[in-house]
């Protein structure tokens, strides 16, 4: 018998029930009032979860097609940016400013920690002269596993006039971000991680100083124009034809998260990264990021050496349906990945550490089974205590 999937990755992540459903109604007219009600309900949805009142658009493409979006209006050719990155996404985000002409200066950190406030201060405060015009930063580094301390980073570097934009795909939902109270210009996200829908959607809200911005940059964008969204945006509409079942979607996913409540949302989410490592690291195998940076989506961990994480991916789906990411580049068979975000239910991390560990064990590695389930289990615990309390 083929054991149901688990779908342990860091996006896409399992739909709800109640979502596909949702989604499965008839199309409509989407220049008609039933779709208008729909935008006007799903854009303050999403707004709530960014902690925002300001504007914000939903495009039709993948997370990166948000960046794209954020780079294309906010950022003019030749201008100097800075970006700082922690892993493959914050390389990404880089890479985006360097095709349209921006003059990109790189921050690294190395891979598994997060940025230094300090650094990034450091360098902001030798920019006299202004010439730096945005500062691009990660969120939630899915490629390591890693958040940023976003808020710590922006009151770093307050004083400076850059636009602060940050790219928070599968962050949003997970971490904590207020966007408002934290003074964020520009933030991106998706909608195949927290939000629970299939992949699809891009969302980006904006301040007004990065629409001034938009204002005067030369407009070299069509499909992501922000003036041509905010026009249609008015009359309860999008300046092309939307992708209406995701839409269906997102305005049932964003009622699920409403009736559980964003604080416990991403308490639920803190417990999941809690359960995970204190398991893992009983069962004497690393973590791959330190405690301070751990992020609640998704978790890096080494794997033996002897026996190399693909084996341990590739054993984990053919015995027991379950799918973990692996590393991306130089992290490839060293590391695998276990997304705990969206639709994932306590149980199905229980699950998956258990057979984490029938394939350590079957693998050779030295490990009292039970070990590390103990420790999830008494992690569980107390948060379902600390929940009646
Ligand atoms: C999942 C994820 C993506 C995916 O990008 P797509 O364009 O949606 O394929 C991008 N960035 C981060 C940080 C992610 O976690």
């Amino acid at each position: 018998m083929k054991n149901a999937q688990y779908l342990l990755i860091p996006g896409p992540t399992p739909v709800p029930l109640r979502v596909a459903r949702a989604m499965d109604r008839p199309m409509i007219n989407h220049r008609g009032p039933e779709f208008c009600k729909i935008i006007g309900d799903v854009v303050s949805g999403v707004k709530r979860i960014y902690r925002t009142r300001e504007q914000l658009l939903i495009y039709p493409a993948s997370g990166t097609g948000g960046l794209e979006a954020a780079i294309a209006n906010f950022i003019a050719p030749g201008e100097k940016v800075l970006a700082i990155s922690i892993g493959v996404f914050g390389d990404r985000f880089a890479e985006i400013a360097t095709r349209f002409g921006a003059q990109v200066e790189k921050v690294d950190f190395p891979w598994g920690s997060g940025a230094d406030p300090n650094i990034i201060k450091e360098r902001i405060e030798k920019d006299k002269g202004g010439e730096i015009k945005a500062v691009l930063i990660t969120h939630n580094e899915t490629s390591t596993g890693v958040c940023n301390d976003i808020e710590t980073i922006r009151k770093a570097i307050k004083e400076h006039p850059a636009l602060f934009m940050v790219y928070s795909v599968s962050g949003l939902g997970a971490h904590e971000l207020r966007m408002d109270d934290w003074d964020l210009d520009v933030v991106v996200s998706g909608s195949q991680k927290a939000f629970m829908i299939p992949p699809g959607l891009s969302f980006m809200a904006f301040s007004p100083k990065a629409l001034a911005k938009h204002k005067v940059n030369p407009n070299r964008c069509f499909y992501w124009d922000v003036t041509l969204g905010l026009q249609y945006q008015e009359s309860g509409q999008t300046p092309f034809t939307p992708p209406i079942s995701l839409y269906y979607g997102l305005q049932e996913a964003l009622k699920m998260l409403e009736e559980e409540g964003l604080e416990n949302v991403l308490i639920r989410h803190r417990n999941y990264r809690d359960m995970v490592r204190t398991s893992i690291a009983a069962m004497g195998l690393e973590l791959f990021t330190k405690d301070a940076f751990a992020s609640n989506a998704v978790t890096s961990v080494c794997a033996p050496t002897e026996i190399g994480a693909n084996s341990i991916r590739k054993y984990m789906l053919e015995e027991f349906n379950i799918i973990l990411a692996g590393g991306q580049q130089n992290l490839d068979n060293v590391i695998f990945r276990l997304g705990h975000l969206g639709y994932v239910r306590e149980l199905d991390i229980i699950a998956v550490l258990a057979a984490l560990e029938l394939t350590l064990v079957k693998f050779k590695y030295d490990l009292q089974l039970g070990s590390g389930l103990h420790k999830a289990q008494e992690t569980l615990l107390k948060y379902h205590i600390s929940k009646q309390e």
